[in-house]
């Protein structure tokens, strides 16, 4: 059975900041199961959705962005086994860990909101939190010359909600340039400021109910 000292099971930010940290503390020996060959850095997708970067630059080769010294194992891992200290993965291995690091990051639940899954084959929804739809959405928001959108902040646990504004002030200072003698300036600078107030919470802070408290755009056409 193979063995390491620590198992770290995902190479997302989480899992190869944690190697590197750990190798660089003494550790000898560390390793990072990961499925995927490249490496997304996330925040960045704003701003492919927000026409500033493309897909190209935020990803990297996973081999590139392992630590030195790190061993990786390409795999998923399908199963844990905390009684015994091991992880059983997609290609059947089992491995044995005398600490282990979870860092699988999230997966979207698109059949949590009916007709999401539809919307985005459709084109007409995109979403800079998930990889293969966010390049879509510049191309879409810059071209639109009448019409709402709707821009949504997922609350929690969708990782760093808060920064999918980032498109939406884009956007608003996109369509405020190319039509600054028309009204729908002030319209894109209300929605931010009502966007603002919206997330200020009347009470102290709860979860919210719905899966993603919204925020709406009308532009006049
Ligand atoms: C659009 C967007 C903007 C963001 N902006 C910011 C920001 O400005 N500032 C900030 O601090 N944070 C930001 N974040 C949050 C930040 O990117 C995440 O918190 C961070 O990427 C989480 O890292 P992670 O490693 O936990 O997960 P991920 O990056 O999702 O990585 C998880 C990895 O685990 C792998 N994995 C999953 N399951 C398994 C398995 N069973 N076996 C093996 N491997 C598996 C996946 O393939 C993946 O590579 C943003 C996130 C998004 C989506």
């Amino acid at each position: 059975m193979e063995q390491h000292d620590v198992l770290i099971v995902g190479g997302g930010n989480a899992g190869i900041s944690l190697g590197a940290r750990l190798l660089r503390d003494g550790a000898s020996d560390v390793a990072i199961v990961e499925g995927q060959g490249v490496h997304r850095y996330r925040p960045l997708l704003n701003y492919v959705g927000a026409g500033e970067a493309s897909m190209a630059s935020l990803e990297r080769p996973m081999a590139a962005v392992m630590p030195k010294g790190c061993t990786w194992i390409r795999d998923s891992v399908v199963a844990v086994d905390p009684a015994n200290s091991t992880v059983t993965t997609r290609e059947g291995r089992t491995l044995h860990w005398q600490s282990m690091g979870l860092c699988p990051g999230m997966e979207e639940d698109w059949d949590a909101t009916p007709g999401l899954r539809e919307a985005y084959v459709g084109g007409w929804a995109g979403s800079t939190f998930v990889p293969a739809y966010a390049a879509q959405l510049w191309p879409a928001l810059k071209s639109l010359r009448t019409g709402s959108v709707v821009f949504t902040v997922p609350p929690e646990p969708a990782p760093c909600g808060a920064t999918a504004l980032k498109p939406l002030f884009m956007a608003c200072t996109h369509w405020r340039g190319r039509v600054s003698s028309r009204p729908s300036t002030s319209t894109s600078w209300s929605l931010v400021r009502r966007c603002w107030i919206n997330r200020r919470p009347t009470r102290p802070w709860s979860r919210p109910s719905r899966r993603t408290a919204s925020t709406s755009c009308a532009r006049p056409g």
